[in-house]
């Protein structure tokens, strides 16, 4: 059975434990590292970046989430979890896990409007999925080998690269799992890879 992980630490994890059930595989919530041993995917939920990157590093994550990474194994950003995975951050010197090629921007969306909703036509996933932003943020720039899967108001909210997969938006916030059911056929596919 396919074993997907939510990290736990912050953030958004009770609704993505939902929709990875709602998609017919197990989710576990990731707060050891040794867990990581467990999982053959791993989300990385929206919540607060920073924060979130704390606690990676009290808790010992980091180079544990990279090699997770190297071996193949799918992850998905969101959000919080998007900025995480870039390789660069608009204004910041560091970035975080850089699993992505990518430049991405914190609140980009503005603070007059923190959250919103959106109809998006997503590559690999369909049409008219609505999305829902909050204090999101979005990737300003994003190397060759980073495939766009959706955009809004002319800024990339999704994208994909090989077996890494990251949204601008909460995907788990809505009944509509086609985003996470997308990553469940990334994670089965790495699965076949490497058996
Ligand atoms: N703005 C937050 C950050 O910079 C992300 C918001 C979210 O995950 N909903 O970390």
């Amino acid at each position: 059975m396919i074993t997907i992980g939510v990290l736990a630490l912050q953030g958004a994890v009770r609704e993505h434990i939902r929709s990875i059930e709602a998609c017919g595989a197990k989710a576990v919530e990731v707060k050891r590292v040794e867990q990581l041993e467990e999982i053959n995917g791993l989300i990385l939920p929206g919540g607060e970046s920073t924060t979130m990157r704390r606690l990676i590093d009290s808790y010992g994550f980091f180079t544990a989430i990279q090699e997770f990474g190297r071996q193949g194994k799918p992850v998905f950003g969101t959000c919080a979890g998007l900025i995480l995975m870039a390789s660069e951050i608009d204004g910041q010197d560091n970035a975080h896990l850089g699993l992505m090629n990518m430049k991405v921007a914190r609140n980009a969306f503005g603070r007059q409007v923190a959250s919103f909703e959106a109809e998006l036509d997503m590559k690999h996933i369909g049409d008219a999925f609505n999305a829902v932003f909050i204090r999101a943020p979005y990737v300003l720039e994003a190397g060759p080998e980073v495939e766009v899967l959706a955009t809004y108001q002319d800024r990339i909210v999704a994208a994909q690269q090989g077996h890494y997969l990251c949204t601008a938006f909460h995907p788990e916030l809505t009944d509509d799992n086609r985003v996470i059911a997308h990553f469940v056929t990334m994670v089965e596919a790495s699965m076949k890879a490497t058996a």
